[in-house]
C-alpha cells in the first residue's frame, strides 16, 4: 500500500495531515503523515478534537480479524469542529461541532441503504478506516489524526450541551448498543442483561436503564460491581460465580453481549426465558461454539448487530443530548495510545479512553 500523501487520482488534490498509524500487526502505533482530500462540493472538513479508542481499533491494529491492510490509522469515534465546507453543504458551516462514526460512505442505493441501514449496505459500507477510499484511492484513514474530510451525509450533529470528549464514544460504543436495544424493543417490564462492562457494555447499561428495563450487568470483574450499579444496573452478577449465574437462569427477555474475547456463550443463552434473544455485538477473534440444546429449549434466539445507520446514530445523539447521557472516559494524549491498548486488554479502563487530539501537535 502506498504511503504517499499524493492523490492516486491526480484530479483530487490532497493535503498532508498528521496521524498515528500501525505499519504491521506487531508494530506499535507511531506518527505518520496521511493525505486528506480538498473538500468536494458535499464535503465537510473537520478538525478533530477528540477520538475514542474502541476495542475494534485494537483488533484491527493487531489484525485479529485477519483483514487489516496497513498502514492502519484507527479511530471511528470522532468529534471536532468544522473548518471548511464544500459549496453544496447545507447541514454544517465553519465553526459548528460535528462528529463521524464508523462509516464515511455507502452505495446509498441498495435496499439496506434506502432503509437507512447503511451499516448493512449490500456493497459493504466505506468504513472510516481500513476501507477503500472512493475519492483518493487507497485506504481510508481514521480519527487518530488532525482532521478528516467527510461527505455531509455521513457527518453527524452533536450537542454543545454535552461534554465534548465524553461524546466521542457515542459514535461507536453508543450507537452499537443503542441500536440493538431499540431493534429488540427493550423497555419497561423487561429484564435485560448486559454482558461485559467495557466501552460498549457501560453504554448498554446506561441505555437499557434509560429505556425503562430492569437491568442486570454480568461482569467477570468483581471490582466493577459498584460502578455497574452507579452506571444504572439494578443488579450485578459476577459471571465467574456459578450461584450468581444460576439465580438469573431462564429469567431474561434480552441479553446484549459486548465481550471482546472468547467466552462461553452458552452460559448466557441459559439466562434467557422462552423466546428470549441474545444479541452479540462483541466481536472476538475466534468462533463461539453454541450448544444446540441451549437454543432449542426453550425456543431462544441468538442474534448479532452491527453499529447503526446514520439516521439512527443521529437519533441516538439527540436522545443523549436530551437525557444528559455521555460516556465515562479517561482522556489521554496520543503519545499514551500504545500503553492504553495494553490497559484496554487488561480491562483497566473506566470505561473508554478518549484521545485529546491537541496532543498530536506536540
Ligand atoms: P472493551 O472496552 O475492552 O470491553 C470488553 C469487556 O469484555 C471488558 O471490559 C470485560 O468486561 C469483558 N471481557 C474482556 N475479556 C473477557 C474475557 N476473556 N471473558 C469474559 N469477558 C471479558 O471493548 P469494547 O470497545 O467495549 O468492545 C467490545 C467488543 O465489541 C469488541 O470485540 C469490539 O470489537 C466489538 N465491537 C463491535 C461492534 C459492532 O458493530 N458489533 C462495534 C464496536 C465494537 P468485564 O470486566 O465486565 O467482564
Ligand atoms: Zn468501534
Ligand atoms: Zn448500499
Amino acid at each position: 500500500m502506498s504511503t504517499s500523501t499524493e492523490s492516486l487520482f491526480t484530479s483530487t488534490p490532497a493535503r498532508t495531515v498528521k496521524s498515528w498509524a500501525a505499519q504491521s500487526a506487531t508494530s506499535a502505533l507511531a506518527p505518520f503523515s496521511i493525505g486528506r482530500r480538498e473538500p468536494l462540493p458535499q464535503d465537510v472538513v473537520i478538525d478533530i478534537l477528540y477520538c475514542g479508542v474502541c476495542h475494534s481499533d485494537l483488533h484491527q491494529v493487531r489484525n485479529e480479524w485477519h483483514n487489516s491492510v496497513y498502514p492502519v490509522v484507527p479511530g471511528h469515534e470522532i468529534v471536532g469542529r468544522v473548518v471548511k465546507t464544500g459549496s453544496d453543504v447545507t447541514k454544517f458551516k465553519a465553526g459548528d461541532l460535528a462528529a463521524v462514526g464508523c462509516m464515511v460512505d455507502s452505495c446509498r442505493v441498495c435496499a439496506s441503504c434506502r432503509r437507512g441501514l447503511e451499516q448493512y449496505c449490500e456493497k459493504f459500507p466505506v468504513l472510516t478506516y481500513n476501507g477503500a477510499d472512493k475519492v483518493l484511492g487507497g485506504l481510508t484513514f481514521g480519527g487518530y489524526s488532525e482532521s478528516i474530510v467527510v461527505d455531509e451525509a455521513f457527518t453527524l450533529k452533536i450537542s454543545d450541551k454535552l461534554d465534548l470528549a465524553a461524546t466521542a464514544p457515542l459514535l461507536c460504543a453508543g450507537i452499537t448498543t443503542y441500536s440493538p436495544l431499540r431493534h429488540w424493543k427493550v423497555g419497561p417490564g423487561q429484564k435485560v442483561g448486559i454482558v461485559g462492562l467495557g466501552g460498549l457494555g457501560h453504554m448498554g447499561v446506561k441505555f437499557a436503564r434509560a429505556f425503562g428495563a430492569h437491568v442486570v450487568l454480568f461482569t467477570t470483574s468483581a471490582s466493577k460491581i459498584d460502578d455497574g450499579l452507579r452506571l444504572g444496573a439494578h443488579e450485578v452478577a459476577v459471571s465467574k460465580d456459578a450461584e450468581q449465574m444460576k439465580k438469573h437462569a431462564g429469567t431474561l427477555d434480552f441479553v446484549l453481549d459486548a465481550v471482546s474475547a472468547n467466552h462461553d456463550i452458552n452460559a448466557y443463552l441459559r439466562l434467557l426465558k422462552l423466546d428470549g434473544t441474545l444479541t452479540l455485538v462483541g466481536a472476538p477473534e475466534a468462533p463461539l461454539p453454541v450448544s444446540a440444546f441451549d437454543l432449542i429449549l426453550p425456543r431462544r434466539s441468538f442474534a448479532g448487530s452491527g453499529i447503526g445507520g446514520i439516521a439512527e446514530t443521529q437519533e441516538m445523539l439527540d436522545f443523549c443530548a436530551d437525557h444528559g447521557i455521555v460516556s465515562d472516559i479517561e482522556t489521554i494524549a496520543i503519545q499514551q495510545v500504545n500503553e492504553a491498548y495494553d490497559r484496554l486488554l487488561k480491562g483497566d479502563v473506566r470505561y473508554r479512553f478518549v484521545i485529546d487530539m491537541a496532543s498530536l501537535k506536540q
